[in-house]
């Protein structure tokens, strides 16, 4: 089985992060790493590779900046078989269409069974581009996945709701996205370290996918951001003194206040 893992390249988000004039992310002189995120999609491909024991090959595919190499090389040291980086210079500001469009036709050029998605990106948070690149690819997409299980053909899935557990299954090929909730992920080995310096990875450009530089960017963006601020700074919470058994009272005020009772 041929499995397409699709993963981002996100500012890390322990580091100062900024937003440029345009409000699209400063990714220019940040630290990026794999969203981590998308390293259960990674795990969970891999332990599907494991539980095939097959010849089934993990390709991870990223559409992103020069640096986005990083997100495929962690990919591969945690077990992966080879990578696919998408790097253009018109993609730059692309939104989740656009992103979804260039997806679509890389994950055609490639032999794939099932493509699998994290849940959402730790940067854009849209969780979106997954049922996209479904429509885009005419697949099943089955997304929010908790638990997953293959059976020739078929993909069956778990998708944990709010109300109630609802239990899907698709026809292969199709798309997934899973959440992190279907396991820890792996970290690489210093084997897999090493292992991954010899593994391929391609680099394609538009003209290679064939899409049209103006399909993409900001400037072909369907949506826009208007405008971005800093979070205030958190402030001090309230801090309730029990003197002689008022404790309670002032407590009961402060929930009131606040409409929670
Ligand atoms: C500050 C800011 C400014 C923005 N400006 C604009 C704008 O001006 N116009 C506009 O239309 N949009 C804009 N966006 C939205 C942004 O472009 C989207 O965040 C992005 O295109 C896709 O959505 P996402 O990253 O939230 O992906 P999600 O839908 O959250 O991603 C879900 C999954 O899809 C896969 N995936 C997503 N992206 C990639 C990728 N590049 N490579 C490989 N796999 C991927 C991953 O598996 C990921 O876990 C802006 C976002 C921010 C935060």
């Amino acid at each position: 089985m041929n499995i397409v893992v699709c993963v981002k390249y996100v500012p890390d988000a322990t580091g100062e992060r900024r937003f440029e004039d345009d409000n699209t992310v400063d990714r220019v002189g940040v630290d990026g790493l794999l969203s981590e995120l998308d390293e259960y999609a990674v795990e969970q491909a891999l332990q599907l590779k494991e539980k095939l024991a097959d010849d089934s090959e993990v390709t991870v595919l990223t559409v992103g900046p020069e640096g986005a190499s990083d997100a495929v090389r962690k990919a591969l040291q945690m077990g992966a078989d080879k990578g696919i980086h998408v790097s253009d210079d018109a993609i730059a500001g692309s939104d989740s269409l656009a992103t979804s469009l260039v997806l679509a036709e890389a994950v055609k050029k490639t032999e794939h069974d099932i493509v699998l998605c994290g849940m959402a990106s730790t940067d854009g948070v849209m969780g979106v581009v997954p049922a996209m690149l479904s429509e885009r690819l005419g697949y099943p997409g089955a997304t929010f996945a908790s638990e997953l299980e293959v059976d020739g053909d078929t993909v069956k899935i778990r998708r944990d709701g709010d109300a109630a557990t609802v239990m899907v299954e698709a026809t292969l090929p199709a798309v997934l996205s899973v959440t992190d909730q279907t396991g820890e992920a792996r970290y690489p080995s210093f084997k897999g370290i090493m292992a991954a310096k010899k593994k391929p990875v391609e680099t394609w450009s538009l003209s290679d996918l064939g899409v049209d530089a103006e399909m993409v960017g900001l400037s072909a963006a369907w949506s826009t951001v208007e405008g971005t601020e800093e979070r205030p700074p958190r402030t001090a919470g309230e801090i309730v003194t029990d003197d002689g058994g008022s404790g309670a009272e002032a407590l009961v005020g402060f929930l009131a206040s606040k409409k929670f009772i």
